[in-house]
């Protein structure tokens, strides 16, 4: 059965408290914000006017586990195009 998208946030917020990072993670994120978007835009998101890839948070410093390990996984990585890839992960 396929999760709904509030399921997968759910469980994003979920293993984010408990899971490490996957090491094959590799890239960078290109502040593009889809992440922060995503069902509901986070108020703390901001970009500066007329570019779409400055993406920044106004409580970086405190933002929720989620958000700083996103994307954990390939599995949890729902957004494409993102800066981040998985190098031979069949998660
Ligand atoms: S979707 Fe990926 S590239 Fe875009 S802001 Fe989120 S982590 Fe960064």
């Amino acid at each position: 059965m396929r999760d709904g998208p509030f399921d997968g946030k759910l469980r994003r917020f979920a293993t984010s408290l408990v899971l490490p990072v996957d090491p094959n993670r590799d890239g960078e994120c290109n502040r593009c914000g889809a992440c922060c978007m995503f069902l509901v835009r986070c108020p703390f998101l901001k970009f500066e006017a007329g570019n779409p890839n400055s993406a920044s948070c106004r409580a970086y410093m405190i933002r929720p586990l989620q958000c700083r390990k996103y994307p954990r996984t390939k599995k949890e990585q729902i957004h494409q195009p993102c800066g981040y890839c998985f190098k031979g992960s069949s998660d």
